[in-house]
């Protein structure tokens, strides 16, 4: 039986088998796809990971890779279509047919960004379209942004965005906002935030990168095209949270309620990365993550086995 089973390869997952190794513990890491599953590899600049002043997400992800070459654990690409705890032990059950056997489980199978899927979305992505503004916001000091959504995040983003571009829009396609009050009023009192309710993105245009967004009005149907360098679409997202939302406990949103400890309401069973519920979803948190709940997990297993 493996001490660990590390489910999900992107920064979370890779850091959480380097703690194990490093510990002596018997590691199996699971993922449907090594190379590129995790949102880390699509970002087109990294410059907010420390020690690394600027490099492409998959680059990066590369280097992680590297860093576990050699180490002693085993690798299984397949989907997880099952996971239950009998006795004292997680069985795993994968597509491929293999059945897994681990003392505890890391479970860092990400979450991805809510898309719009309109024209121009994908085609302009990591060239004007971008999901994360603390990530990417940055590059578009001094330009215009327009942000997507009415939650807390395109709240946040829309705050945070006031700060370094010259002028931001905020498109919600209700007058209701599901973000809190008190960030709202802030946004609301921003000289060159302009908020834009009852509207719909129908299209992002541009050639080699965003030059505009063509929204129409829910009430009226009129469409209106706004010019703009970057698209922030926040729009929430979706935790890979599907296969094991029986078994532990979920937010309402779909994440696994753990703490910074990674423990979760299944004894033996953490959470790291994007999938556990958290303030800041970026590659130094996921990585902090996977260390952290190795640590939890050598704790459960010298207390059970
Ligand atoms: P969210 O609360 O689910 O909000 C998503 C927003 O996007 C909603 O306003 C939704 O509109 C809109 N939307 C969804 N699909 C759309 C589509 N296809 N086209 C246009 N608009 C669309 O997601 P979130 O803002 O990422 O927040 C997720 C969770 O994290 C929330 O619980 C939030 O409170 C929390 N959070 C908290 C903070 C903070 O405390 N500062 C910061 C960030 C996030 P509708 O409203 O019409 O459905």
């Amino acid at each position: 039986m493996n001490d660990i089973a590390v489910i999900g390869s992107g920064p979370a997952g890779l850091s959480a088998v380097l703690y194990a190794v490093r510990a002596g513990l018997d590691t199996v890491l699971i993922d449907t796809d090594f190379l590129g599953g995790s949102q880390a590899s699509y970002s087109e600049k990294v410059d907010n990971y420390l020690g690394i002043p600027e490099i492409n997400g998959f680059e990066l992800m590369e280097k992680f890779r590297e860093h576990l070459s050699g180490k002693p654990y085993k690798q299984i690409e397949s989907a997880v279509v099952e996971i239950k705890k009998a006795d004292n032990e997680f069985i795993i059950t994968l597509e491929n047919a293999e059945v897994i056997k681990s003392k505890t489980i890391i479970y860092a199978a990400g979450a991805f960004h809510r898309k719009l899927h309109i024209a121009g979305e994908n085609e302009l992505s990591g060239r004007g379209v971008s999901y994360c503004a603390v990530c990417d916001g940055d590059y578009f000091e001094g330009k215009k942004a327009v942000v997507v959504g009415g939650g807390d995040t395109a709240v946040d983003s829309a705050v945070y965005l006031s700060q370094i571009c010259s002028e931001v829009y905020l498109v919600h396609r209700r007058k209701e906002f599901r973000a809190n009050i008190v960030s709202l009023n802030k946004l609301r009192s921003l000289l060159n935030v302009t908020v834009m309710t009852d509207a719909v993105p129908v299209s992002i245009n541009g050639e080699k990168s965003v030059e505009s967004i063509t929204l129409k009005n829910t009430v009226t149907e009129e469409e209106t095209v706004i010019h703009t360098d970057s698209v922030f679409v926040s729009i929430g997202m979706v935790p890979k949270s599907s296969v094991i939302s029986t078994l532990v406990e979920i937010d309402q949103s779909g994440y696994i309620a753990a703490g910074e400890d990674g423990v979760t309401s299944l004894p033996g069973f953490f959470a790291a990365g994007d999938v556990r519920t958290k303030p800041l979803r970026q590659v130094v948190t996921a990585v902090s993550d996977g260390a952290v709940c190795v640590s939890s997990a050598l704790d459960y297993i010298s207390k059970n086995f």
